[in-house]
């Protein structure tokens, strides 16, 4: 069933008299004699009983690039996942690059910040009650996971893009079928989502919604650009091309670090401006017809280190003249797996220089989350200043102002299922 705005209640109404429970949780509607997984419901005590398909709400990706808020059903845990109640989830720009990755119709989402409901064995150190963010996902087995490098996982795009878990299983259904979910093996994009527990870090209960849920990709990408890819160092010179989300936290995460001089490059005036009050110590006008001369005339020697969010190819010429000798150029994204660039090998050579691809900020979810919570609670890392926020049934027009430039970081919050129970 389509679901417009008011009908939210509606469903949560339907939900609840499904799985009524006085404290809001969901409850088991089935009982199995031997179950394969143990369910730890708080209001159990760690019974052991299995959960039957579960309706959530969610947004469903559909072609022609918009969301439609539908009806879901949640399937069944498998050994190693929890269910997380979703507060809340971050958007970045993979989401609207799925549109065209991932099997459509597809659940996307993969920035959660959740509770966790239940969990099915083994268990790990995350436990049911906990507030967790969900970051990427890895497989736990190949030679990368065991030496933790987790973002060099080798089953790192399998497990992102395609639309279900690596068995081949899909934990969502739509209409009576699987759909293509399990996007970061999260598809957080819904009140509910079956996520590994390996992808779980517990955060404090404290932390606004809104800040946590800016975190678990793009933030953690820009910030471990900085700090783990060009380990820019005390008194060092950087540059950051393209000051969106991960631009942003990597200006902040220069200035952290206390490099001399942050040089924000943008098109835009007002995230130049911003830039500069989030520790952007010069900031360039890409736009002019002379940036490149004016950057040279600032930084005569080049540029030491260099990171772009945008994957332009123009972008790519400017980084490559402003390096310095022996300069490392660092890179978050392309355009398309076809593009090809004009900088010349050459040049590359000539300059001695470093070509970095960065994926997922070279980082440990359970290292540069917290890292990122503990500059932000000693105000530092100021994430409301990137964030808004949307509810579930503005998904589009959080999308729309994301593509347009308009909210650099949108969260989109989940409805709280209580406000619209009649009878809790
Ligand atoms: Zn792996
Ligand atoms: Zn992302």
């Amino acid at each position: 069933m389509d679901l417009l705005a008011g009908d939210l209640n509606l469903f949560w109404a339907s939900v609840s008299l499904l799985n009524r429970h006085p404290k809001g949780l969901v409850i088991p509607m089935e009982n199995h004699p031997e179950p394969e997984c143990h369910w730890r419901l708080p209001s159990q005590g760690g019974d052991h009983v299995r959960m039957t398909a579960n309706p959530i709400l969610g947004a469903i990706a559909q072609e022609g690039g918009r969301y439609a808020i539908e009806s879901l059903g949640l399937g069944e845990l498998q050994p190693g996942e929890a269910r997380i109640r979703v507060l809340a989830s971050g958007m970045c720009r993979t989401d609207a690059e799925a549109f065209g990755m991932v099997p459509l119709p597809a659940v996307l989402g993969h920035e959660a910040v959740g509770v966790v409901l239940e969990i099915c064995e083994p268990l790990g150190d995350v436990n049911v009650g906990d507030r967790v963010a969900v970051s990427y996902p890895s497989c736990g087995h190949c030679s990368a996971c065991i030496s933790d490098r987790l973002w060099l996982c080798e089953s790192n795009w399998a497990l992102s893009f395609d639309g279900c878990r690596h068995d081949g299983s899909k934990p969502i259904r739509w209409r009576g079928s699987d759909v293509s979910s399990a996007f970061f093996q999260q598809s957080s994009f819904a009140t509910e989502a079956i996520v590994p527990m390996r992808s779980l870090v517990a955060i404090p209960a404290d932390v606004p919604i809104d800040v946590a849920a800016a975190l678990p990709c793009g933030l953690l990408t820009g910030t471990g650009a900085i700090t783990n890819v060009l380990g820019v160092p005390p008194f060092g010179v950087c540059a950051v091309i393209g000051t969106g989300a991960v631009g942003l936290a990597a200006v902040m995460a220069a200035r952290i670090s206390r490099a001399e001089s942050i040089i924000a490059i943008d098109v835009h005036e007002d995230r130049l401006r911003l830039s500069r009050e989030l520790g952007a110590t010069h900031a360039f006008n890409a736009s002019g017809p002379d940036v490149g001369e004016e950057i040279r005339h600032a930084f005569p020697d080049g540029i030491p280190h260099v990171l772009d969010t945008t994957g332009s190819p123009q972008a790519w010429d400017l980084a490559m003249s402003q390096l310095s000798r022996g300069g490392t150029f660092a890179f978050v994204t392309t355009p398309e797996p076809v593009e090809t660039y004009r900088i010349s090998p050459f040049d590359i050579f000539l300059k001695v220089a470093t070509l970095k691809a960065v994926l997922l900020g070279a980082a440990n979810p359970r290292e540069q989350i917290p890292l990122m919570l503990k500059w932000w609670a000693a105000g530092e890392f100021p994430i409301e200043r990137l964030v808004r926020s949307y509810s579930l049934d503005d998904i589009n027009t959080a999308a729309e102002d994301s593509l347009v430039g308009r909210t650099i970081k949108p969260i989109i919050v989940m409805p709280d299922p209580s406000e619209g129970d009649p009878l809790a």
